[in-house]
This record gives C-alpha cells, sequence and structure tokens, in this order.
C-alpha cells in the first residue's frame, strides 16, 4: 500500500441486528463496522458485531493505535465493544469518539452501563489498553492526528446521529449512516456537506422503495435516495450500507442490479470487501 493510500475494509455491513446464517453468507451477517487505514493512522467508524472480527485480526498488530469514531449509540453500533480484543491488550492504545447526542451521558458512561450486570459481566474497567472516551458536539471539525480531519454533521435518526466525513491525504471518505432522506423531495444540506466532491460515500440504504414507504420516521434511507444524494454531491463512488437484516443474499443481488444500472459503479457493502483509493 502507498503510504497516503487510504484502505477501507468493510467488517459489518448490516443495520438493526446481526443475521448470520447461509442466506447472508456473501453479503455477511455483522452490525456496523468499517475500518479505514490512512497511512500510519487506523480510523474505525462503528463497533457494531464486526469489529470483533477486526478486533481478532489486528491481534497479530500489537501495538496498534486506533481512534473509534460511533454515529450513535443504538445497539447495532455498539454491540461488538464488548467483544472487541484491541481494548483488552495492553499493548494497544485506543481512542473512542461520539458526538453528544439527544442523552445527558457521557460516551464512556454509556459503554459502562452496557459492560455492566445484568447486561454483560465484564466491566468497561477491564479494558487493559491504553482507552480514553472523546466526547464531542456534533459539527465539531476533530483532528485526531496531524493532517487526519473529520467533519462531522447531524443525521436525521431517531435520539441522533452523526455523520463523518474523513479527509487524509487528499482523500475524501463519508460515512453517512444512519439517516433518513427529507421526504418533501430536497436533499439534506448536512448529507450534501458530508459527501460533497467525496471518493467514497458509504450510506444507509436500509430499505427499498416500496419497503421505506412502511417505515417512514424509522431514521433510514433507501438505496435510490443514496444515488440522488451521490449524484448531486459528486461523489465518486457510493457503498451502500446498513443492510436490512430482512434482505437475504439474493434481496441483495437484486438490489445491487438495480443500483448498477441507477449509477454504475455503486457498490454493495460485504462483510469483507475492500477497497483502496
Ligand atoms: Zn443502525
Ligand atoms: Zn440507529
Amino acid at each position: 500500500m502507498a503510504k497516503d493510500d487510504v484502505l477501507i475494509r468493510i467488517w459489518g455491513g448490516r443495520g438493526s441486528v446481526a443475521c448470520p446464517g447461509p442466506k447472508t453468507v456473501r453479503y455477511g451477517g455483522n452490525t456496523a463496522c468499517v475500518e479505514v487505514r490512512c497511512g500510519p493512522h487506523l480510523v474505525i467508524f462503528d463497533g457494531g458485531t464486526g469489529i470483533r472480527e477486526l478486533g481478532k485480526a489486528l491481534t497479530a498488530e500489537a501495538p496498534v493505535e486506533a481512534d473509534v469514531f460511533l454515529t450513535h449509540f443504538h445497539l447495532d453500533h455498539i454491540a461488538g465493544l464488548p467483544f472487541f480484543a484491541t481494548a483488552y491488550d495492553a499493548r494497544n492504545r485506543v481512542h473512542f469518539h461520539a458526538a453528544r447526542l439527544d442523552t445527558a451521558l457521557t460516551l464512556k458512561t454509556i459503554v459502562a452501563r452496557m459492560m455492566s450486570p445484568p447486561l454483560f459481566p465484564v466491566p468497561v474497567d477491564e479494558y487493559r489498553a491504553d482507552v480514553d472516551f472523546v466526547d464531542f458536539s456534533v459539527g465539531d471539525r476533530l483532528e485526531p492526528h496531524p493532517g487526519l480531519v473529520l467533519e462531522t454533521r447531524a443525521l436525521c435518526h431517531p435520539g441522533g446521529a452523526c455523520g463523518y466525513r474523513l479527509s487524509w491525504a487528499g482523500r475524501t471518505i463519508a460515512y453517512v449512516t444512519d439517516t433518513e432522506h427529507p421526504r418533501d423531495g430536497s436533499l439534506d444540506p448536512n448529507v450534501q456537506d458530508l459527501m460533497a466532491g467525496a471518493d467514497v460515500a458509504i450510506y444507509d440504504a436500509t430499505f427499498t422503495d416500496a419497503e421505506y414507504a412502511c417505515y417512514q420516521g424509522w431514521g433510514h434511507s433507501t438505496w435510490r435516495e443514496g444515488v440522488r444524494a451521490a449524484d448531486a454531491a459528486g461523489v465518486g463512488t457510493l457503498v451502500l450500507f446498513h443492510h436490512d437484516p430482512a434482505h437475504d443474499d439474493d434481496a441483495m443481488d437484486r438490489i445491487a442490479a438495480d443500483a448498477e444500472a441507477a449509477r454504475p459503479g455503486t457498490l454493495v457493502a460485504q462483510d469483507g470487501m475492500t477497497l483502496r483509493r
């Protein structure tokens, strides 16, 4: 990998709940987790069940330093954190970041609550890595390492969610999940800010158009709205993400074909898929 390349690897592309099984082997069943390598820096978006496999893979690389950026605290985005081996390994450094959303609780308090009886037997204090929890405000510009910048914007989701626009060495990656598009046919200006000219945009494509009609207000979008937003923003590659667990591999194939016809080059996230930019 060239020094300034950005490598993106999908570890979990599902939304809502993990759905392993024979009908989802090709697209995968783990919930939201995306690894982004920016030169020497390791960024991880969300801590869904996909982060367990990522943590296992990182064990061979210890010591590692990782910055984990959460979009929000729904379980499909944090359920893997108690199983994230990287945070239990004293050789590592892990910085967790999350926006203050519609709650007075800090990020550390939320993770500590999840990792406490009777929900989970191992407390967050068992994280043996050098761990810190960073709360920020949506809209902040973050620079966790020199030259690695993340712009943040509020997304339209029950309880709030934070979208990210990562920039490194002239590459831009937008991570835009969980979000619902405006129902009046307009474009969400925050989503446009995040996606503007991005090389890659990872977008919440939970529903088909037909399904969306039944789920307005649930805080999720469609692949067709993803195409519309990406076209308007001049995105390079659109990656459909946060798949409904009800969509088996055959259903995902149909979505992939429809999206390819609408916007050639559109990718559908599959666990294990990698992109280099
Ligand atoms: Zn979600
Ligand atoms: Zn959510």
